[in-house]
């Protein structure tokens, strides 16, 4: 467990790297087939370096987004572990992947030829219709970077099977399951490469109550009515939004965040001073997610990143 004073002093964000590497080899045994990790964004805000030192020797490999980001953190080095890059090849110089071990993901002929020395990964589109290749130009892009292996950015079972479907008969490495499919069995195919589920339960952020005060009438900019209420120095400015947070152990509303602020609704025994978790204590990134109308993902980069 490490702590680190996030850019506010009024907030203060735990990741649990132990928890990380319990998810990871949990995940592993589960799969039954390689885990690359996927790191990007500096982990979800986590961190990329010391969660990918934390995890090596649990995982088949990484997942970054760009060469660049696996470059700044010397992953390679670190790890000893392969990545893959799973944004577009932001160089098309084949030498500057082999350096880092990275192989580049490729959606068209002209990257697959330029990279083919890099090993690269083809990139099929089932759905999310961004750098990736359609199904009817899988052969010419195999072809063109000697591709053994191939994957798909999935949320849905058919997509994996899409997947499958584009790429029968050619002998390659397939994968396609994120955490959303790591429950289906017939997703996982040769690897999966996990996110979110990684970091699960791994983060608390917390803020404290820096006043307490009992309600005269509406409250805030939008006139909210509590009884009681305290105030915390986190606001949307440090990713914050209106929902619900724990206090001393109980389910509290935030009926309203500012910029640097926000309100919490609170009981008879909470006082100033006291925590205010913002997530992490029971309350899961799901669950806000769904508060905030936005994805598990978008709430841990929001409140852990700041
Ligand atoms: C980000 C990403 C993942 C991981 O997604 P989670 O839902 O966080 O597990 C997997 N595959 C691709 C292609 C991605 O871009």
């Amino acid at each position: 467990m490490f702590k680190c004073d996030a850019m506010d002093k009024g907030v203060v964000v735990d990741v649990d790297l132990g928890r990380v590497r319990q998810n990871a080899e949990k995940v592993a045994g589960m799969a039954g087939v390689p885990v690359y990790a996927v790191i990007k964004a500096d982990a979800y805000g986590l961190g990329a370096q010391r969660v990918a030192r934390e995890i090596a020797e649990a995982v088949g490999g990484f997942c970054v987004f760009s060469l660049a980001e696996a470059r700044a953190i010397g992953l390679w080095k670190l790890t000893g572990k392969e990545a893959i890059s799973l944004g577009p090849p932001e160089t098309l110089d084949a030498e500057a992947w082999i350096e880092q071990h990275v192989r580049p993901a490729v959606s068209t002929v002209e990257q697959a030829r330029a990279l083919r020395e890099a090993r690269p990964v083809l990139c099929v589109d089932t759905g999310m219709g961004r750098f990736a290749c359609r199904a009817g130009d899988v052969d010419a892009v195999i072809e063109a970077g000697g591709i053994d292996e191939a994957f798909t950015h999935a949320t849905r079972l058919e997509q994996a099977r899409a997947l499958v479907e584009a790429t029968q008969g050619r002998g390659l490495k397939l994968h396609a399951a994120g955490s959303a499919l790591l429950n289906e069995p017939e997703a996982r195919l040769d690897a999966v490469r996990p996110g979110l589920a990684l970091y699960r339960d791994a983060v608390t952020v917390r803020a404290r109550l820096i006043e307490v005060r009992r309600a005269e009438g509406p409250v805030g900019y939008t006139g909210f009515g509590a009884r009681r209420y305290g105030v915390v120095l986190c606001g949307y400015a440090r990713g914050l939004r209106a929902g619900e947070c724990v206090v001393n152990g109980r389910r509290r509303r935030i009926p309203e965040v500012g910029m640097q602020s926000a309100y919490v609704e609170l009981g008879e025994e909470d006082r100033a001073g006291d925590e205010v978790v913002l997530l992490g204590e029971g309350l899961a990134p799901e669950e806000l997610a769904r508060m905030w109308g936005c994805t598990a993902q978008e709430v841990l980069l929001r409140l852990v990143a700041g």
